[in-house]
């Protein structure tokens, strides 16, 4: 029995390391390519947002993948003057990190770059952002804050995965559930 759980126990590590690399470190590059070539749509649900944060050394990166309708209120293609000026305003919005999220200042982190765009597909549409930081301090990033429910009314509900050097951990974050404390995470 011994044996056994020894043997579940390597089958569970290894499947962890392959996915936190593919995803997320040492094959960097290939997985933005693909992302790039792909530029479509996974099933989403209106409602839900994802966040996605990984750590490289000092730099902390945040992307976010939104349906359109929790951005702007609706995802066909927007025609109207007021709905095309709906969406450059969300774009702006976006480009903006302090209005996705807040890190204490403790971590002395600073934005290298960022980029929001919309990808239309049928009848739906997302929002992407990303945002790269490099901190001075990253262990002592604390807690992250996120503004996003407040900075879009029609937003629910965000499932954030993170990954750094010491841990995989996902959470559910709602408009009053908005704080992760990340404490020796980084
Ligand atoms: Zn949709």
């Amino acid at each position: 029995m011994k044996y056994l759980v020894f043997f579940l126990v390597l089958i569970n590590i290894s499947g962890y390391c392959d996915n936190h690399d593919n995803h997320h470190h040492e094959d960097h590059d290939h997985h933005h390519e693909d992302e790039t070539k792909k530029k479509s749509l996974k099933a989403h649900q209106h409602g839900i947002g994802i966040l996605n944060i990984a750590q490289q050394n000092n730099t902390i990166i945040f992307e976010f993948e939104l349906p359109g309708y929790d951005v702007v209120g609706f995802e066909y293609k927007a025609r109207k003057k007021e709905d095309v000026k709906k969406v450059k305003q969300a774009i702006n919005t976006l480009s903006e990190y302090n209005n996705m999220f807040v890190i204490n200042d403790e971590a002395k982190c600073k934005e290298k770059s960022n980029n929001s765009d919309i990808i239309i597909e049928g009848n739906h549409t997302e929002f992407r952002s990303k945002y790269i930081l490099t901190c001075s301090n990253i262990s002592n990033i604390t807690k992250i804050k996120i503004n996003y429910f407040e900075t879009f009314s029609n937003s629910k509900k965000l499932n954030v995965n993170i990954v750094s050097k010491k841990i995989a951990k996902t959470y559910k974050l709602f408009s009053d559930n908005n704080i992760i404390k990340v404490k020796n995470y980084f």
